[in-house]
């Protein structure tokens, strides 16, 4: 297999889509919404990836089907996997082998098919305990990326982060393991602001400044509520642009679906129909996005439109 870096220069590369909302709809992940309220951003147990260990099967065949929809990278099942995350959902003792299992059966299914990612994500901690928990972050995220090293990932998804501030600390740490770092930012509630106050044209530059190899939005928004901030970021940045939209609708008031009454129970009723991201994939190439995939709710359809858009460019 080619190197990232390369597959971007060749062109768009196709990512895959979500796998936490999509297990937990095939009955494997547990989202937390009988014992708490979810979408608060300070959720305890909630979307954990010990999917990986317990039903590994169910995995490999979402992995499976990704593939088999075009996609040239597969997203090893490590987000929220950092010890932190983890430990709330009482897997903390099973950190390594989340990781490593996820890792390996993303590798097993990718053969020399697909590159695999190792996806990071935020600790939920600066929700829960403000900015001055960002060095027990770093620990946690600098821990992860080391697994996801030795597990032999080809290179990381930096995702569904809220504070620009955690994201620092990830590319440093990826930074720091040698590995590659593709960078995605979610904002909420607004696609004005990420959660640290920074518009999205400014999360832009400082991510690539960071040394991302690509940046840019995944989660929260569908195709068309998320163009109009990443072409804010085109705009400050010349470095390829990643979008791994949601596949769910938002409205003008609240521009996140975790933040509608909808999520997590309720979200075939906000279902996005899959000729958006079949129009994403046409428009991807004319908005300079060089990484396209699919967050929450985009399953195999989602990508094998993003595929047909991309084709419909051409
Ligand atoms: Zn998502």
């Amino acid at each position: 297999m080619k190197h990232i870096t390369t597959l971007l220069k060749e062109g768009v590369v196709l990512g895959d889509g979500g796998y936490l909302i999509e297990l937990e709809r095939r009955g494997y992940v547990d989202s937390g919404s009988r014992r708490e309220k979810v979408g608060t951003g300070r959720g305890s147990g909630q979307f954990t990836p010990e999917v990986a260990i317990e039903h590994p099967d169910a995995l490999r065949e979402l992995h499976r089907e990704f593939l088999n929809a075009g996609s040239q990278v597969l997203q090893a099942l490590t987000f929220f996997g950092t010890r932190e995350k983890l430990s709330r959902a009482g897997y903390g003792a099973d950190t390594e082998r989340i990781n490593a299992t996820a890792v390996k059966l993303a590798k097993e299914v990718a053969g020399n098919r697909a590159l695999v990612a190792g996806s990071v994500s935020r600790t939920q901690l600066t929700e829960r305990e403000g900015m001055e928990s960002l060095g027990k972050s770093r620990d946690h995220l600098a821990e992860q990326i080391r697994l996801l090293m030795d597990a032999g990932v080809d290179f990381l998804i930096l995702e569904t982060f809220f504070h620009l501030a955690e994201m620092r600390i990830a590319l440093e740490c990826a930074a720091a393991a040698g590995l590659p770092a593709v960078a995605t930012m979610s904002f909420r509630p607004l696609i004005t602001q990420c959660t640290d106050g920074h518009t999205p044209a400014e999360c832009a530059k400082i991510m690539a400044d960071c040394g991302a190899i690509a940046v840019g939005a995944n989660c929260e928004q569908e195709p068309g509520r998320m163009i109009p901030l990443l072409r804010e970021m085109r705009a400050a940045t010349s470095i390829p642009l990643a979008a791994q939209p949601a596949a769910f609708h938002t409205t003008d008031q609240c521009h996140s679906f975790t933040r509608l009454p909808a999520f997590p129970d309720a979200l075939e009723t906000i279902q996005v129909a899959r000729h958006e991201f079949q129009n994403f994939g046409k428009a991807a190439k004319q908005d300079g996005i060089g990484y396209l995939g699919g967050c929450c709710g985009c399953n195999a359809a989602y990508i094998r439109a993003l595929k047909d858009g991309l084709e419909e460019a051409k």
